[in-house]
């Protein structure tokens, strides 16, 4: 590993994880950040093609190749507005002795009905417009006097026309100004190939050759919400002991960053009754529920008093993981159905906890749901010139921002609730396992926030 883009891997992978203790009874073991990941990855799995309008598969993969069913452009046309006419008509014209050409017909674009150019005549023909039978060529406007009998034409035509005749100041090759049938794409040919991603050009493309829907990975639809009665809505008055709700911001924005068609649903209080009520009304917009809050080991832990042992309404197992910060984590399936169940991720409440969290487990499995080459961000080695401290047997994700000069420097403390800190990181600084203490200079592994 020697640059910083030399490799594009599982940033939690990028550490081996520190073997476990001689096996613990399983409620309390404690899972490595790999252990996690490969088992939520279990959940994820490309989501089932669907045909969607264009507009509403921006962003998603193409899972067809698309051929052109015609031509492209369909027919002739002129690539300026002028006067289509027989080339050598203005064979040895100059504006000291124009060719003098009769006008039988004014052409706009969309027109069906064409006039018949023969010699000595000419059509006008706007930008697009169809060439007329009989034309070899259309001379620019600016080429002539634009019907007006004095020298040269105006900046622009004029509409409608009752001219008669114009003159053609300079000679016109053949096929000039013509935009071909087919010279774009020709019926039959391969224009996109599955996998692609449809961005604005490629729906254009798809609109141009006539295709009003397309066969695509869907978005995965993400429903996120946020626990804890000491919760209120940004903006609201906030009472004692009260908080702003920003989980579930960062982590609906983050879910859309992913590629996903993310559902905020705002904080639901501490209370499993009320938690269980909401999400079975998500439910059945879901193909991936993200919870945060209330995973830990204190009272009021809704989410795990709601979702632990499941009675009857899903299988979420609680966890502890061998990270900091992130270490309670859940991942389970709720909602029982033919597919198991919508797959659920609950992450700590901690703000730094719960979007780390969010970029090791939940961003792959969007990934993948979406069918992406790319599920895991990419990781780069750099060298911090600060010390680092970590605790033992824990991967430790620092907040950091990575320079172009290729050098990482830690930004703000250790505390899981810094969203200062946090807004102003670019890379997660990662320490492995077995490393409780890296002297300025080392080189560290940098999962990149932001490419
Ligand atoms: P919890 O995991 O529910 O015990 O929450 C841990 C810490 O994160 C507490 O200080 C909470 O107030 C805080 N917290 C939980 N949810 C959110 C949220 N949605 N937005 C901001 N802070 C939160
Ligand atoms: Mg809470």
């Amino acid at each position: 590993m020697t640059g910083p883009t030399d490799r594009t891997t599982d940033p939690a992978a990028c550490c081996d994880g520190a073997a476990d203790p001689a096996s613990p009874p399983a409620a309390h073991r404690m899972w490595t950040v790999d252990e996690h990941l490969a088992d939520v990855l279990t959940a994820a799995a490309p989501l089932p093609a669907i045909e969607l309008q264009l507009l509403d598969a921006q962003g998603c993969r193409l899972d067809e190749d698309v051929v052109a069913s015609g031509d492209l452009p369909p027919f002739d046309n002129s690539s300026m507005d002028g006067y289509a006419l027989r080339t050598a008509d203005t064979a040895g014209a100059t504006e000291q002795y124009p060719s003098v050409l009769a006008v039988v017909g004014d052409i706009a674009a969309g027109a069906g009905v064409l006039p018949k150019v023969g010699p000595g005549q000419a059509a006008r023909i706007m930008t697009g417009a169809p060439m007329p039978p009989g034309a070899e060529a259309v001379a620019p406007v600016e080429w002539t006097d634009g019907g007006t009998g004095t020298g040269r034409a105006a900046d622009a035509m004029t509409a409608p026309v009752d001219d008669e005749e114009v003159r053609v100041l300079r000679p016109v090759a053949e096929a000039a100004h013509i935009r071909r049938r087919g010279s774009d794409i020709a019926a039959g040919a391969r224009v996109l190939d599955a996998g692609t991603l449809l961005g604005p050009t490629q729906l254009g493309l798809l609109a141009a050759i006539g295709r009003a829907t397309v066969k695509v990975r869907p978005r995965p639809r993400v429903v996120v919400l946020s626990t804890g009665s000491e919760l209120v809505q940004p903006g609201d008055p906030i009472g004692p002991g009260q908080i702003s709700d920003s989980n579930s911001f960062t982590l609906t924005a983050a879910a859309r960053e992913a590629g996903a068609i993310a559902y905020r649903v705002g904080g639901v209080p501490d209370d499993p009754a009320v938690l269980r009520a909401v999400l079975e009304d998500q439910l059945g917009r879901a193909d991936l529920i993200v919870t945060s809050g209330g995973v830990s080991v204190g009272a009021y832990d809704v989410v795990k008093e709601a979702l632990q042992g499941g009675e009857g309404f899903g299988d979420v197992d609680f966890r502890r993981l061998r990270m900091q910060p992130g270490k309670p984590q859940g991942f389970g399936r709720i909602g029982g159905g033919a597919a198991g169940g919508v797959p659920l991720l609950a992450l700590p409440g901690n703000p730094v906890s719960s979007y780390i969290s969010f970029e090791l487990f939940v961003r792959p499995v969007i990934r993948t749901m979406l069918g992406a080459p790319d599920v895991h961000r990419p990781v780069v080695r750099a060298v911090c010139p600060a010390d680092l401290r970590s605790p033992a047997g824990r991967r430790q994700f620092l907040r950091g921002w990575y320079g172009a000069d290729g050098r990482v420097e830690p930004v703000g403390g250790h505390g899981s609730h810094l969203v200062g800190a946090l807004a102003r990181a670019n890379c997660l600084i990662v320490v492995p396992e077995d490393v409780t203490a890296l002297p300025a200079g080392s080189e560290v592994d940098v999962v990149l926030l932001d490419a």
